[in-house]
Order: structure tokens, then C-alpha cells, then sequence
């Protein structure tokens, strides 16, 4: 056995900082600006024995220096990135406002991952912010990334959220906190585009770095460009289409909000759809329905196609038309992994003609009855059905043809259609409560939502969508 960590220099980091190594244009070396008097809020000790750090014997006041940039550790390259990024298309030069990714560890599965601070002061891509992040929506990423993670989605982590013991102005004073984010990689399509203004050899060591970072198996494909781009809007493809499965809202599905990973990032004005309405919007800023739930897939294709335009000066003509094909077929493409992904939902195994229409009827009816987007795929799971008409009996019709028994169908459905979601009203109440200091109803609530797909006696408030109100929920970024 290992002797238990006791002070934060004996944490077994494993550094290996690659994006240090690459051209200077893109990215600023920079130390977090010392906060007053950090304290612990949150550890997530489970994804630190995953990170091979065991956390339990850390004194709090070493956890506190750790996580909140105080005492970076040995062994890390702490930079902030410089990325652009297409915000409600437009382009602006961006980077790492408020965040400093302090290095790269190799977890003992071997995974490479990026350890970030977020909210660790300005930086030279601070454009006038403060750099800094106040607790409520740190919380709140943590919250949201960790019931994603646990939905199966794959997504950026949170790691620690502590104070800083200093006020932030939003504009009224809030405590300041700092979140440890944990990805795969913090390269975004944004990434791509600044190194695209940048020389042209800039652009070429991103790509060979992002390849050889996170689709190791295309270094040596014919033109790995142009593999590598196939093989990017495979994995937001499914990604997009796994958010849609649960109801989930990006929010601000901006060209430097989208990984390169095909993780989930920047928890901003996201949020869970109650009933379903395809136009759903919950961002304040969102005011023509850009990034509404059904939009999600043709904003995805926009953004894919702002990322093969960095890349074509690396194609040759012809790879340059194949690039611009792939676009123009993303819309099809996830089109179909859309009702791929609603046929599991609904337990269809295979595909039989009348499908989409299967699948179409019932999200029609849902949007004229209101009904709650989680709670109507359970219902089918029980003998709780909803006045569904004559499309019961259609759906059973279907099961019945199948060659899968029904319990098969039904452990299908087990699978896609969680049970518990982060509803915006308990997400609400559990934040409220914590800035009141009672974290009590935010640890229930992340505990409930660490097992989303089975379904628990006293958890019944979970389930609930919110009492009906005359304001619509508004979340909000830039917080
Ligand atoms: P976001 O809306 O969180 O994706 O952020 C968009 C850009 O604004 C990124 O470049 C962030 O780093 C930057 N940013 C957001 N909040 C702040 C802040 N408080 N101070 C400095 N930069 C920020
Ligand atoms: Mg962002």
C-alpha cells in the first residue's frame, strides 16, 4: 500500500504537458492570481481515485491552496489558451479569460487528462473580465457535469470547487469561487480557427498534436486532415444526439464552446427541458432561438462547417470537396442517428418502415399535451400510460413484430431514459440553499443523480417537473 498523502507536494501527479511544447502563438504562460482565504466547498473524491490521487488525508488547508491556485503543484505548465470562436456567429479572438490549465496528467488507466482552474484571475485573453467566477454557477457546473458523466454523456469533470474568500460583482458582491475542471483536452473548434489566423505552421503542429491527442489510430491515415475532420463530427454527431436523448440545452453551442474530444463543455445557461417543445430556450441571450433543443443538430453542422474551413488550406482540392460532402452530409447523418437513438428510447430494436413516423406521432402529441419530456418515456416503461390513443396500441403492434422479447425492449428503454434529470427547479433550490451555506440539498440531489437510470423509493421529488409558473426559466452566462 501506498502511504496516505499528508501534505499536497506528495500527491502522485504523473505530468506531461504537451500543449506547452507547441507553437508559442498559442497559448501564455501564467501563474493564478493568489486569492485571500480559500477554503473547500466540494471534493470529488471518487474522480480523484479515478485521477490515481487519493485525496482523503489532504488537510483541508492544502486542498484549499491546491484548488484554488495558491499552490500550484510541481510538475505542471500552468497556461491559459488563446482560441477564437464564431458567438452567435460572429467572430471574435477569445481565449482563457479566467481559466489556467495547470497541466497534463496521466491517470494510472493511462489517459491523458488536462487539469483546469477556473476562475484563477485574469489573463491576457481577459478582454476586461475579472477572471474570476462566483460560487452559484460553479456549483452549478459541477452539479450538471457530474449528472452527465453520470448519465453516460461524455463530458468535461469537476474535481473540487472551493471559495477564495473574496467578493465577486455580478454586479451585486457574490463569493468568488474556483472550479477544477478535468477533460480530455480543452482544444475546441475555437482552437482551430485562431491557429487558422495564425502562420500556417501553427495550424499544422495543432492538428498533428490534436490527432495524435485524441485519434491516435489516424496518424498514419492517407491525409490525416481530412480523417481527422470525419472523425470529429462523428463524435459530436453522437454527442449532440445523446444530449437530446435526456433533454439537455447547451445553451451557447458557440465554435469555442464544441471539444475537439466529443466532450460536453462550458455548463453556461444550459439546462434540462421539461415538457417537450422542440423550440425550448432557456439562455437570457438567446433571444431567436439560435440554440433551441430541435436547433441543436443544424448548429452543430454550422460549427463543424467553421472547423473544415480551418482546415482546408491542409487539403488538397479534391480532399477539400470531400470535406465540404461530409458537412453536407453531418445533416442526414445525424438525422438518422436521431431516430436511431428515439427508437431505443421507445425499446424498437432494427428499423421497420413507419418508424419515424412512430416516433414523430408521439413527440407531436407530447408537444400538444405538454407532457414532460423524462416522465412520458417512463411512463411507457410502467402500466402508467399516458392517454396516448391510438398510438398505443401502434407502438405495442411494433414491439410484437420484433423478434426480441419485450423484456429486451424494456431493458433498452431501461437505458435510455433516466429516471432523474437535473431538474431547473431542484437545481435551483439546492443552489439556494448552498449560497445560503446549507449544502445538505446539494449533496442529495448529486447523490440521487449519480444513478440516474434506477429508479428509487423517496426520491419521488426528483421526478417531479416544476409547479406551473407564468415566468419561463432563464439561465445566464458570462457568470
Ligand atoms: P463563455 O461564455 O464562458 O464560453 O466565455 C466566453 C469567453 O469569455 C471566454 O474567452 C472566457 O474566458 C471569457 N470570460 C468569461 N467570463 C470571464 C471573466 N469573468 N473574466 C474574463 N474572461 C471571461
Ligand atoms: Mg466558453
Amino acid at each position: 500500500m501506498p502511504s496516505r498523502v499528508v501534505d499536497h507536494h506528495q500527491l502522485p501527479w504523473r505530468f506531461d504537458n504537451s500543449f506547452g511544447r507547441l507553437p508559442e502563438a498559442l497559448f501564455t504562460r501564467i501563474r493564478p492570481v493568489p486569492v485571500r482565504s480559500p477554503r473547500v466547498v466540494l471534493l470529488n473524491h471518487a474522480l480523484a481515485r479515478d485521477l490515481g490521487l487519493d485525496l482523503t488525508a489532504l488537510p483541508d488547508e492544502d486542498a484549499a491552496g491546491l484548488f484554488s491556485g495558491n499552490l500550484p503543484p510541481e510538475g505542471g505548465d500552468p497556461l491559459a489558451q488563446a482560441y477564437g470562436g464564431h458567438q452567435f456567429g460572429h467572430f471574435s479572438i477569445l481565449g482563457d479569460g479566467r481559466a489556467i490549465v495547470l497541466g497534463e496528467h496521466i491517470t494510472p488507466g493511462g489517459e491523458r487528462v488536462d487539469i483546469q482552474w477556473k476562475g484563477s484571475g485574469p489573463t491576457p485573453y481577459s478582454r476586461g473580465g475579472d477572471g474570476r467566477a462566483a460560487l452559484g454557477p460553479m456549483l452549478r457546473e459541477y452539479l450538471i457535469s457530474e449528472a452527465m458523466h453520470a448519465l453516460g454523456i461524455p463530458t468535461t469533470r469537476s474535481l473540487a470547487v472551493v471559495t477564495t474568500g473574496e467578493a465577486v460583482y455580478r454586479p451585486e458582491a457574490l463569493a468568488g469561487a474556483v472550479l477544477t475542471r478535468v477533460a480530455a483536452s480543452h482544444l475546441r473548434v475555437g482552437t482551430f480557427e485562431y491557429a487558422a489566423t495564425r502562420a500556417p505552421w501553427c495550424l499544422t503542429a495543432l492538428v498533428d498534436h490534436a490527432v495524435r491527442r485524441h485519434y491516435p489510430a489516424l496518424t498514419d491515415a492517407k491525409c490525416p486532415a481530412l480523417s481527422f475532420l470525419r472523425a470529429v463530427f462523428d463524435r459530436q454527431a453522437d454527442l449532440i444526439v445523446d444530449w437530446m436523448r435526456v433533454g439537455f440545452i447547451h445553451g451557447v453551442m458557440n465554435t469555442d464552446n464544441m471539444t475537439i474530444s466529443g466532450q460536453t463543455i462550458d455548463y453556461g445557461p444550459c439546462a434540462f427541458m421539461d415538457a417537450y417543445d422542440p423550440a425550448t430556450v432557456f439562455s437570457s441571450i438567446d433571444h431567436h432561438g439560435r440554440y433551441a433543443f430541435q436547433n441543436q443538430m443544424a448548429c452543430a453542422q454550422w460549427n463543424l462547417a467553421r472547423f473544415a474551413e480551418t482546415l482546408l488550406p491542409l487539403l488538397t482540392p479534391d480532399q477539400q470537396d470531400e470535406a465540404r460532402d461530409a458537412v453536407i452530409a453531418f445533416q442526414h447523418d445525424i438525422q438518422r442517428r436521431w431516430h436511431v437513438m428515439m427508437g431505443k428510447k421507445l425499446g424498437l430494436f432494427g428499423h421497420h418502415p413507419g418508424d419515424v413516423a412512430l416516433v414523430d406521432d408521439l413527440l407531436t402529441w407530447m408537444h400538444l399535451n405538454e407532457a414532460d419530456y423524462t416522465n412520458t418515456f417512463r411512463q411507457l416503461m410502467s402500466e402508467d400510460l399516458p392517454g396516448l390513443g391510438e398510438w398505443t396500441p401502434r407502438w405495442r403492434a411494433r414491439l410484437s413484430r420484433q423478434a426480441e422479447p419485450i423484456e429486451a425492449a424494456l431493458d433498452r428503454m431501461r437505458q435510455a431514459n433516466p429516471a432523474y434529470i437535473p431538474r431547473n427547479h431542484v437545481v435551483e433550490a439546492a443552489l439556494s440553499a448552498a449560497d445560503d451555506g446549507n449544502l445538505t440539498p446539494f449533496h442529495e440531489l448529486l447523490e440521487a443523480l449519480s444513478s440516474p437510470y434506477h429508479r428509487r423509493d423517496g426520491l419521488e421529488s426528483y421526478e417531479r417537473p416544476a409547479p406551473p409558473s407564468d415566468e419561463p426559466y432563464r439561465t445566464f452566462c458570462g457568470t
